[in-house]
């Protein structure tokens, strides 16, 4: 039996602008993972829940080698991307993370 697993491919990077007044500030912009990678963002979480997430790279034949998953189960089991949430049968209502990313 394959072995399911959390494969979404868009994530929050965080990224810096120019503050009105001077200086900078921090910003989060959703983007693929893939062009996150290509554009060296170091810094991830969950576009949909602000959770932790972990970026995998895998080489295989099948599928989108390169995707996320939350770091977290705990996550998974309350984001409406998480895999858990998906497969759960309790009806239970999405919520943020409970330790988000800041
Ligand atoms: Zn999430």
């Amino acid at each position: 039996m394959a072995t399911e697993r959390e494969m979404f491919l868009e994530c929050e990077v965080k990224r810096r602008r120019v503050r009105v007044g001077g200086g900078y500030e921090p910003f989060w912009k959703v983007k693929t993972i893939a062009d996150a990678i290509a554009d060296n963002d170091t810094e991830f979480r969950c576009k949909s829940c602000g959770g932790a997430v972990k970026v995998v790279k895998r080489r295989s034949p099948e599928g989108p080698a390169l995707h996320i998953e939350h770091k977290l189960k705990t996550d998974s089991e309350h984001c409406v991307d998480g895999l858990h949430f998906l497969k759960a049968t309790d009806g239970r209502t999405p919520r943020m993370s409970a330790t988000p990313v800041h």
